[in-house]
């Protein structure tokens, strides 16, 4: 049924396109070429580079199809993270790897690569399919900026797929909602020898507070993590700033906002309670706390549309499913957050963000018949 050589070629090409975040010029390019033989309805590239920076925006293609049935869109991010520049695909029976100097970029390639095999067997047998969005997204491995940067109102379905995760046979229905956090510890500078008793130092009061502030699985569903500490300008100055960078993450909305809000309220009681202990400081601390929302909740109910749709193509092609939820946010999140069902479907790719990612030609072929079934509704061609 499926042309595995083609397929294997297109997802080495679109590996061999490099597509680093922000750097999507050629594969989106690429994918116009590709694309074009197989008349889209539409093909249409948002404004979404004036605000990600990207070379490129989100390009979609639509295609309207012959069968009478709701529209559904399918999504993949044509970015890659790094290392990501001069990737050469390493073939080895139906097993694809880098070189191992570069990652492979079967996240997200081997989800296009499916796609765009899918629609070519559309095309060449003349298949009745129903009507049908590809959305390809840009920069979603630097904080899903081009999902974010998209506007709702140019995907008419009203429910989808991004074909974005590891393993196979796995669908995504929840994930959870994240804020970042961005603390600013004010104190005052000073020489520290000359007088240290003039200065207030806001590393140590960053650190007081961040000793108290919960952190790593804080329960079943949240988590905390603090990544990144800067500030000071000399080891004889008082530090007078310092900014700790960190994220919440919760598959509810309730902790989330709670945990958010308790290590706001240490960082504030910490600043509030210090103490001038000599009398002679130059000021008084002071405190910035911005929280920024990272991505919003995915939770799918298992008998919503969106997830009974693929139950049923799976089922057609007798590919067992397992629904599970994911610790990450993807474009899904976004999506999902736009009233846009989205539930992820695993690709094959394993290992991916590392040097040793790999995916199998098999894996790509049983998610092109999955496609194909929810296109179509049939199960053989
Ligand atoms: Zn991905």
């Amino acid at each position: 049924m499926i042309n595995r050589e083609r397929l294997a070629d297109t997802f080495v090409e679109l590996c061999e396109t490099d597509s680093p975040s922000r750097h999507e010029g050629r594969m989106a390019q690429r994918l116009r070429e590709i694309f074009a033989p197989l008349a889209p309805d539409e093909v249409f590239e948002d404004d979404s580079a004036r605000t990600t920076g990207s070379e490129s925006g989100n390009l979609f293609f639509r295609f309207a199809g012959a069968l009478t049935a709701e529209p559904v869109f399918f999504n993949c991010h044509m970015d890659t993270v790094q290392p990501g520049t001069g990737v050469k695909v390493r073939r080895q029976g139906d097993l694809f790897t880098s070189t191992g100097e570069t990652i492979l970029g079967s996240d997200d390639k081997s989800g296009i690569a499916a796609l765009i095999e899918a629609m070519r067997i559309l095309r060449e047998r003349d298949i009745p399919f129903r009507p049908v969005e590809y959305v390809f997204t840009t920069c979603e491995e630097i904080g899903l900026l081009g999902a974010k940067a998209l506007d709702p109102a140019h995907i008419q379905a009203r429910f989808g797929y991004a074909l974005d995760s590891s393993g196979f046979g796995r669908v995504v229905i929840g994930a959870p909602a994240a804020n970042r956090l961005r603390i600013t510890v004010y104190g005052c500078a000073a020489h520290a020898g000359l007088h240290p008793e003039w200065g207030i130092n806001a590393m140590i009061l960053a650190a007081r507070a961040l000793a108290q502030t919960p952190d790593g699985r804080i329960d079943t569903e949240s988590t905390v993590n603090f990544g990144i500490i800067s500030g000071g300008v000399a080891s004889n100055i008082v530090p007078e700033k310092v900014v700790l960078e960190g994220e919440v993450r919760s598959h509810s909305e309730e902790k989330l906002a709670r945990l958010t809000s308790q290590i706001e309220h240490i960082f504030r009681a910490t600043v509030d309670n210090w103490q001038d202990a000599g009398g002679q400081a130059k000021g008084r601390p002071g405190l910035d706390f911005v929280v920024e929302p990272d991505f919003p909740l995915m939770h799918l109910d298992s008998d919503s549309k969106v997830i009974r749709e693929i139950r049923r193509a799976a089922e057609s092609i007798s590919l067992d499913l397992s629904l599970e939820v994911a610790g990450g946010g993807s474009d899904a999140n976004i999506f999902n957050g736009y009233g846009l069902e989205t539930a992820i479907i695993a690709t094959g790719m394993t290992n991916v963000h590392s040097t040793s990612e790999q995916v199998e030609l098999d894996d790509m072929v049983r998610l092109t018949e999955l496609i194909l079934a929810l296109l179509t509704g049939r199960k053989k061609y």
